[in-house]
């Protein structure tokens, strides 16, 4: 399907009409990529348990498409909830390059933006984007559920704007085309 995707620009490109149909296909494409976004079911801290409440039958994400998958393979959106320690670094760029492309990143939380108020600490990353890239950071210690919900709206409000042709408007991932990220 990423072969295909890569390859249809320049198909259209030669076709007469053919950025009517790239557009149109854009429009399908980002609707269902922002239909179905499935973050990968992990957390890190105290953050974790208010993206757990999310999940919830009060907040019930399903509906925006919402679902979390168990393996890093079938999810294109990381959530990362909690304090990043230097020592989860590794491990969090691990399961962030299993994942299909493009994927996404939510930051939730002081501690995942900045180290929160572990900044002093020894043990603690400044921010988990020196690790991976963030599309959306959400503030809070921690954020509510429906600060969450708000991010991954926000998530899909980028999604909409990703274009197939080129990286215009596309999340920074896409972009920057994620694999040229470094090690921590
Ligand atoms: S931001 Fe606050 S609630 Fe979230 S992991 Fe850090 S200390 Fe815990």
């Amino acid at each position: 399907m990423g072969v295909a995707l890569e390859k249809f620009p320049a198909i259209c490109g030669v076709l007469p009409g053919g950025s009517g149909i790239l557009t149109t296909a854009d429009a399908f494409i980002n609707w269902s990529r922002k239909s179905s976004v499935w973050p990968v079911t992990f957390g890190l801290a105290c953050c974790a348990i208010e993206m757990m409440a999310a999940y919830a039958s009060r907040f019930d994400f399903d509906r925006l498409g919402v679902i979390p998958r168990p393996s890093p393979r079938q999810a294109d959106l990381m959530l990362i909830a909690g304090t990043v320690s230097k020592k989860m670094a590794d491990p969090i760029v691990q399961i962030y390059r299993q994942m299909p492309e493009p994927r996404f990143v939510i930051s939730m939380g002081s501690c995942a933006n900045c180290g929160g108020p572990f900044h002093d600490s020894y043990a603690v990353l400044k921010g988990v984007d020196k690790i991976i890239p963030v599309a959306v950071y959400l503030a809070g210690c921690p954020p509510r559920p429906e600060a969450l919900y708000y991010a991954v709206l926000k998530l899909q409000e980028k999604i909409q704007q990703m274009k197939i042709g080129h990286g215009a408007g596309a999340a920074p991932q896409q972009e920057r085309g994620s694999r040229d990220l470094g090690a921590p």
